[in-house]
């Protein structure tokens, strides 16, 4: 049975596009494919605007509820220099209470929470009130399987992570090299890697992860999950691959200049470039890559942001101040010289409709995990340019294991990324036979994961599996209470 209109469901999120996308197109995916009622709790601070206003995702609006929390104010909690992901475990934790209180007093208990993976802290309200609860990665198994292995590796290894000579061996997984770790894995001295330490801890506090993955891309991880008994030592529970779930394009405006712009450009002949949510290039590196298109004499679409003088990740609480500055930041005559060839879109560009449009040949990111998602789907090969969270691990991913992106030589959290090589991989990805290649591989994955999408395919299948065991529990606990 597909449908499962008898259950109610919690989906809650933490702050930021990377999370609260996931977690909107998984609430859709429940609704549209499984009848099933969800309430989407989002955490907000007083810090960002919240990002719902930036989102324009169509919702099952029958079926789905969002609900914005009241702001929490870390203020007194943070200094302007604290981390990302410390950030977000605080603010998280600050928002506790009123998570509880906004369930306890739904009308309807739901019937599961589904956490995100910054909402580990939740585990104890589902418990307490009785509800199943699941935890939500909208990334790899790969990235999990480091998310959980972490605590090991804490006792285990000496010194940083950064240091070590060899590669990090995760059980049953590709082992991880030690530049590519997740950012709270970069200085073990911070407070945000404790922080990570004890998420990965509370990940067995659930009853199974929902992962935005599927089983033949990363079917190797997955079973380590499944049977790697040392990997089970430490996390005994099942994983659900569910995905690629992605943000459906949102209607088309048709007085847009930027889609007029694309429909005059030939098939697949346009590089989109763009950095994520919260992603940001120093002044000299936004330089280098501006000459690097140039360079390359191929179309492209560039959402262009200020350069930062602090971290890649500046933006990532931070964005939505400014929308529409003139990018006095570029070299000079750069936006004349290149305007029969490229746009310039400031601060945030409706990337989803981008991708999907036929002009575009090419995605030059910093690899987050939704965004990747898009590309794939869009039938788009990469440039991995990967800043913070676990990109360099995605860039990796993509680039050795599934071969659908090209990287730089360098890292480019370590080292600007000179013009020479960006052109040179702007016309490989663009031009060249590999890129093509690239392309026509990518258009192949996208086939066999919609495939798995549909009714009866392994990512449907396991979502299936996941409400069925929340519907059998609910019918226990009925009987109990009968
Ligand atoms: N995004 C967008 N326009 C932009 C930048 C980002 O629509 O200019 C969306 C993008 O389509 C994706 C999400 O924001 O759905 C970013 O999520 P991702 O996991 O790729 O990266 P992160 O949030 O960690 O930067």
């Amino acid at each position: 049975d597909t449908s499962f209109k008898n259950l109610h469901v919690a989906i809650l999120s933490s702050p930021g596009m990377g999370h609260l996308i996931p977690a909107l197109v998984l609430a859709n995916r429940l609704a549209a494919q499984h009848s099933v009622n969800v309430t989407v709790l989002l955490v907000t601070t007083a810090v960002s605007p919240p990002e719902s206003k930036l989102l324009q995702i169509p919702l099952h609006r029958d079926l789905v509820r969002v609900v914005e929390l009241p702001p929490v104010d870390i203020s007194h909690l943070v200094v302007p220099t604290t981390q990302v992901v410390a950030q977000l475990c605080v603010m998280v934790r600050e928002a506790l209470p009123l998570i509880r209180s906004a369930i306890a007093a739904m009308d309807r208990r739901p019937d599961a929470v589904i956490a995100d993976l910054f909402c580990t802290e939740t585990a104890a309200i589902a418990a307490e009130l009785g509800m199943a609860k699941y935890l939500y990665v909208p990334s790899t198994a790969w990235f999990t399987a480091l998310t959980v292995y972490c605590q090991v590796l804490d006792r285990e290894i000496e010194g940083q992570y950064v240091d070590q000579p060899e590669p990090l061996k995760i059980p049953g997984c590709k082992p991880v090299r030690p530049e590519d770790v997740v950012e709270p894995m970069l200085d073990r001295n911070e407070l945000q890697h404790d922080e990570y330490v004890n998420l990965g801890k509370r990940y067995s506090l659930f009853d199974g992860i929902l992962l935005n993955t599927w089983e033949d891309l990363e079917h190797e991880t997955l079973q380590a999950f499944r049977e790697n008994e040392t990997l089970r030592s430490i996390i005994e529970i099942p994983v659900y691959p569910i995905g690629p779930l992605r943000r459906p394009v949102e209607p088309v405006d048709v007085k847009s200049d930027l889609l007029g712009w694309l429909d005059r450009q030939p098939n697949e002949s346009v590089i989109f470039v763009s950095f994520g949510s919260g992603g940001v290039l120093s002044a000299e590196q936004i330089t280098e890559l501006a000459w690097g298109l140039e360079l390359s004499q191929q179309r492209f679409v560039w959402v262009v942001r200020p350069p930062t003088k602090g971290s890649v990740d500046d933006a990532f609480f931070n964005l939505g101040t400014d929308f529409d500055g003139t990018p006095n930041y570029l070299p000079e005559g750069f936006i004349k010289r290149t305007q029969n060839k490229g746009l310039l879109i400031p601060m945030w560009g409706p990337q989803a409709q981008i991708l999907s449009h036929q002009a575009i040949g090419g995605f030059m990111s910093h690899c987050g995990w939704n965004s990747t998602l898009e590309s794939i789907t869009s039938d788009v090969p990469i440039i991995a340019w990967p800043l913070y969270a676990e990109q360099r691990l995605n860039a990796t991913f993509l680039a050795e294991e599934v071969g659908v992106a090209l990287r730089p030589r360098v890292l480019p959290t370590k080292e600007v990324v000179r013009r020479e090589e960006i052109e040179s991989l702007v016309r490989r990805l663009m031009e060249h036979k590999e890129g093509q290649e690239m392309r026509d591989k990518v258009k192949k994955m996208k086939i066999s994961a919609m495939e798995g999408l549909k009714n009866g395919g392994p990512s449907y299948k396991s979502m299936c599996e996941l409400l069925s065991k929340i519907a059998v529990r609910k019918g226990n606990m009925n009987g109990l209470v009968g």
